[in-house]
């Protein structure tokens, strides 16, 4: 598994007012949003392309366009939704599927509740994107179910990462021989005894959406 730190300043400034505890929800949104669009122009630098010719003005031009099946995009629900637009602004011909996943706080394992997904994947570059990869369960289960479906490569976009969560996907995956990516704002120091990434941001669904 590759892991991208994308070091930026841009990416940087918008990541310490997401952490800010001040910071009011439609401003976290409009900052998560900007930061997706950031991280989805590093995480895509491998998208498939095709060489296409088209009419200048002027004279024929050699260039390219991104190759069928286009790109699926799957945000995991809920927190994940807030990075849904910041996609799709880089990326308008994607498709999106969805995954309803949540951690069940007593024993930190992913649970799904919802899938909206086409069943054959065959061929499909898939960018997962969910704000905080904490333990790595969710993240490994979401890679699994788009792999099982035939999906060709996997990239997770995650604003934060905590070691525990990059170490979880990597001994998942080890001998898969599958690639996966994960590009993220910030590999975080740990996580704390509930499950948390320290310093992180708190909860990132929480603080796109109010507490529910
Ligand atoms: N999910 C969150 O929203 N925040 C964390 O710190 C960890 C998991």
């Amino acid at each position: 598994m590759e892991t991208l730190v994308v070091d930026h300043p841009l990416v940087a400034h918008k990541l310490t007012t997401l952490r800010d505890v001040r910071t009011d929800s439609p401003t976290f949104r409009r900052l998560a949003d900007e930061l997706v669009t950031l991280l989805a122009y590093e995480a895509t630098r491998d998208v498939r392309v095709i060489d296409v010719t088209v009419e200048t003005p002027v004279s024929p031009a050699h260039g390219v366009r991104l190759a069928k099946p286009h790109p699926l995009v799957v945000p995991i629900l809920r927190a994940g939704l807030g990075m849904l637009d910041g996609m799709t602004r880089l990326l308008p011909t994607a498709e999106v599927g969805f995954l309803g996943m949540i951690r069940n706080e007593s024993t930190l394992q992913a649970e799904t509740y919802a899938t909206r997904l086409p069943d054959d994947l065959s061929g499909r570059q898939c960018f997962v994107v969910d704000p905080m990869l904490a333990t790595g369960g969710t993240l490994a289960a979401a890679v699994r179910y788009l792999f099982d479906r035939g999906a060709v490569d996997v990239t997770a976009i995650c604003l934060l990462a905590a070691p525990e969560g990059l170490a979880y996907m990597d001994k998942v995956f080890a001998n898969s021989g599958k690639p996966i990516r994960v590009v993220t704002a910030a590999l975080d120091e740990r996580l704390n005894e509930n499950g948390y990434i320290v310093p992180g941001l708190g909860d990132a669904g929480d603080r796109l959406y109010g507490v529910v």
